[in-house]
């Protein structure tokens, strides 16, 4: 049956102060002393204030720029580590009823191809990531009366079912349009991992021009969307703006209003920030839609300013950004991104036909990686790939979650459980040049493991999977 979706904004007021937010961002100030106060409060890893944020966001000065990058990149290494968790989106249908002006998959634009995966082309997808290696994937899918809450739910059983070889998917993540409380019951019970919504724009004028019509022209519905994810229990959630559509130090400072706003009403923050810029889509003009984008420079800067603000919080940055930019971006924040993606819905399976690919594309890549390369990359550059689900599947997520990661306990666990999921690829599904390079990682890492008995443990779990053994973790 199908479970259509019951929108009401009835009494609900927008979170985000517009003026407060021009008001912080007109105190222009390069104060060294202030900077650094700020550096340290997150340093000591507790959230940072809008008006904290702002004084980073306005720092024009080459030393205060170079000091809060630096800080950004020590929090990351005190918080992550030195792991990098990577995942594949999967495009399951395109259809759409609204009418994004950025997006490729709007319904005014005709020369899209609609397609739906049925379950066997969807099983094939998946097929096709398991023998790449991939544990985690995040579900994508266009707005339509299609894709209710049991066709969602019903998608991610059938991405759970898929047992490839070696292969199995750990986590399903989901990109899908704001639910009622009851659909995200049902997706829930389906087991995801994080429901992911992006405002796209907090600004409200803007949000109007961009979203003409469809239910995704109702700013309010959406910008709640998560509140009823939570309150139907799904303590994981990610948010995100587009950058592009409105000034980007407006739409940084509004993430971190959503993220308190979460934080009052239900005691834990977002799971994730994701920060998407702009890309070119099918028969989709740039210039009208992506006025603002932020240079190179302003972004990585806005990376590390996000890092600071919420020191607790995983961020994304995916593949719609080049190889280079990504490489330096994991420096300052950056703690999840996707590998060897495709955005079109069936393109795993066709990889050879690029051409028909591109009509069912939402937008263009930059980054055409390969998992494998990707894997290389980041051990050469001393990260840890990792495919970890243990805390999810320990039930480690929410509060639960906030209360480990914010003291930074978690990162010993996480450093164990990356390896492990490293040396699960390097085993099965490495080529030869990255595998060498994933065993000298890891054993590296083995040796500088703190001494006791977890070292030992972690080192009996290597060996079990050099021998064979599948999905080990702490
Ligand atoms: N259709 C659902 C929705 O809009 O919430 C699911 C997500 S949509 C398929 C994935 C995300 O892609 C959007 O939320 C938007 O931020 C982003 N996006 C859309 N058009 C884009 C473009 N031209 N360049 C980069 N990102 C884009
Ligand atoms: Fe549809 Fe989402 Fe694209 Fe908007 S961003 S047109 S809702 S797929």
């Amino acid at each position: 049956m199908k479970q259509s979706v019951k929108i009401n904004t009835n009494g609900l007021k927008s979170f985000i102060p517009e003026e407060k937010i021009y008001e912080l961002l007109s105190r222009k100030s390069n104060d060294k002393g202030r900077i650094r106060e700020i550096i340290a409060k997150s340093l000591s890893l507790q959230r940072l204030e809008p008006e904290e944020m702002a004084v980073l966001l306005n720092a024009d000065d080459a030393g205060c720029i170079a000091e809060i990058k630096e800080g950004a990149h020590r929090l990351k290494q005190e918080i992550y580590g030195k792991r990098i968790v990577l995942f594949a989106p999967l495009y399951v249908g395109n259809k759409c009823i609204n009418n994004c002006a950025y997006c490729g998959l709007r319904c005014s634009n005709r020369d899209i191809v609609r397609t739906t995966l049925n379950r066997r082309e969807l099983e094939q997808e998946v097929g096709r990531l398991e023998d790449k290696g991939h544990k985690r994937l995040i579900l994508v899918y266009g707005e339509h009366p299609d894709y209710d809450a049991n066709f969602i739910a019903g998608t991610v059983k059938t991405v759970y079912g898929v047992k490839e070889g070696k292969g199995a998917i750990r986590r399903v993540n989901i990109n899908a349009a704001p639910l009622d409380v009851e659909g995200y019951k049902i997706v829930k019970a389906a087991g995801i991992g994080t429901y992911q919504i992006f405002q796209e724009t907090y600004h409200r004028q803007t949000y109007g021009r961009v979203h003409p019509s469809g239910p995704k022209s109702d700013y309010l519905w959406r910008l709640y969307g998560l509140d009823r994810a939570m309150e139907a229990g799904i303590d994981d959630v990610g948010i995100g703006a587009l950058f592009g559509l409105y000034d980007y130090k407006f739409e940084a400072l509004a993430l971190l209003y959503h993220a308190i706003h979460l934080e009052e009403r239900f005691n834990v923050g977002p799971h994730t920030i994701s920060f998407p810029r702009i890309k070119e889509a099918l028969n989709t003009d740039l210039r009208q839609v992506a006025s603002f984008a932020p240079s190179d420079e302003e972004f990585m800067r806005l990376i590390a300013v996000l890092r600071l603000a919420v020191p607790y919080t995983g961020m994304i940055l995916t593949a719609r950004e080049g190889a280079a930019f990504r490489h330096e971006a994991v420096n300052y924040g950056v703690s999840q991104i996707d590998a060897g993606s495709d955005v079109g819905v069936g393109a795993y399976a066709h990889e050879d036909d690029d051409n028909g690919n591109r009509k069912k594309r939402q937008f263009e890549l930059s980054d055409n990686r390969s998992l494998d390369e990707i894997i290389g990359e980041l051990c050469d550059g001393g990260f840890i790939p990792s495919a970890c689900t243990a805390c999810y599947r320990s039930g480690r997520t929410g509060e639960h979650f906030m209360s480990m990661a914010k003291p930074g306990d978690i990162k010993k666990f996480c450093t164990a459980n990356a390896l492990l999921t490293l040396s699960e690829y390097a085993e099965n599904y490495a080529g030869i040049k990255t595998r060498e390079k994933c065993r000298r990682l890891i054993k590296k890492e083995l040796q500088n493991y703190p001494e006791g008995r977890m070292k030992q443990a972690l080192a009996g779990k290597l060996l079990q999977v050099e021998n064979g053994g599948q999905d080990l973790f702490f």
